[in-house]
């Protein structure tokens, strides 16, 4: 793991015709929308990027990014640990318009100037890799609701839970915003 932080831009004039990767970790309090969130914002993301120019010339970022994140146990409400392990691939387009036009199997990043800001497009693709609900799989909390689980009822107020639930809302929005 490489213990550098992560730039706080990348500069889209330069990153694709170098076919330039960066990689390093962001504090997880400097992504606004996850931050908010979170039950404990303290911890890190480690990331790596890569940018490059298909066959098309589309420019691309792909990339990963791995963080254990305090979520709240819909539960019990304690805070429950969750690990995430995200691939994506997205391409880059200067508007909404042009994001609107993209085929349904890429998934756009909108950068009207040639600065890439790593933690909006990082904390965007953490929230779409955000678990519906989170439940603590052991201890306490998880015995308990396997003592209760079994009938029809509980099964359906969790799906129910899933439909309600922050993150489902904020999946909901963010494909409004690009239709928009
Ligand atoms: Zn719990």
């Amino acid at each position: 793991m490489p213990e550098t932080p992560l730039p706080a831009y990348v500069d889209a004039r330069k990153a694709f015709s170098q076919n330039a990767s960066v990689s390093g970790f962001l504090e997880l309090k400097k992504l606004e929308r996850t931050a908010a969130c979170l039950a404990d914002d303290s911890g890190r993301l480690q990331a790596e990027l890569h940018f490059s120019t298909d066959s098309g010339g589309r420019r691309r970022i792909g990339g990963h990014l791995s963080a254990v994140v305090q979520l709240t146990c819909q539960r019990c409400l304690e805070p429950v640990a969750v690990d995430l392990d995200e691939d994506f691939d997205l391409l880059l387009v200067p508007d909404e318009t042009a994001a609107g036009n993209l085929d349904k199997e890429y998934d756009p990043w909108i950068c009207a100037d040639h600065r890439i800001v790593l933690a909006e497009l990082l904390d965007e693709q953490i929230l779409l890799g955000m678990p519906i609900v989170s439940y603590h799989r052991q201890g306490p909390c998880a015995e308990a609701e396997r003592l209760e689980s079994g009938s029809d009822e509980a099964q359906e107020s969790d799906v129910e839970k899933r439909a309600n639930s922050p993150f489902a809302v904020l999946a909901e929005l963010q494909k409004t915003d690009l239709k928009e």
